[in-house]
């Protein structure tokens, strides 16, 4: 199982960071030692003092692939869930600034919380209609500070899978982390993070 995640996919995001809008989809994986579920709390690690929240839509693959056309694939995916990014930004930055790969800042234990995956029918009640144009938000100690829409999304879930399948094989139980939308904070010990996905809670855990 490996965790593939796309960068500046939301205009409003990668002003808010002062980024350049890419051309193609930016892909950066993690390890699989990067996973948090089941509403466990994240720890804070020492090496940051500037850990920051990613709220994302996530897919996950449901069959084998490599050089999917856009056209298909729908059919390499039927779960979404939600999931936090976290991103060590202080080490990103240093990072950036030299050029250097980002696997520290993304990479590490723990950064990938993923909720419980549901089917992609949720994405069209209410007043969602569909993969494309549904919305999510995040919530800090009670208060709304991420809000997505993926109508907004630069490139689109069925983009991303085409794009990065040309450069990794896809597995069964793969997850894909689809950008995050503007709102990007820090969190700090004490701090509670819920995510909310077409209506449904899909996370609540605390931050210590
Ligand atoms: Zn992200």
């Amino acid at each position: 199982m490996k965790i593939i995640c796309i960068g500046r996919n939301y205009d409003a995001h990668i002003r808010e960071l002062n980024n350049e809008t890419p051309e193609e989809p930016v892909i950066f994986i993690k390890p699989d030692t990067a996973l948090l579920r089941n509403n466990n709390p994240f720890f804070i690690p020492d090496f940051s003092n500037e850990i920051h929240h990613e709220v994302e839509l996530v897919v996950k693959i449901k069959k084998p692939g490599r050089h999917i056309p856009v056209k298909f694939a729908k059919d390499y995916y039927d779960e979404v869930s939600l999931g936090i990014d976290f991103t060590a930004r202080d080490v990103q930055n240093r990072l950036k600034a030299k050029g250097l790969p980002w696997e520290k800042a993304k990479g590490f234990d723990h950064s990938a919380v993923i909720a419980n995956f549901l089917p992609l029918s949720v994405l069209s009640e209410g007043n969602n209609h569909g993969i494309d144009d549904c919305h999510f938000h995040l919530e800090k100690n009670g208060e709304i500070v991420q809000q997505g829409h993926t109508k907004h999304m630069i490139h689109r879930v069925d983009e991303i899978i085409s794009h990065v399948s040309a450069y990794f094989g896809l597995r069964i139980g793969d997850y894909i982390f689809t950008g995050t939308p503007e709102g990007v904070g820090p969190v700090r010990p004490g701090d509670q993070l819920k995510g909310v996905l077409a209506g449904q809670t899909m996370f609540d855990f605390s931050v210590r």
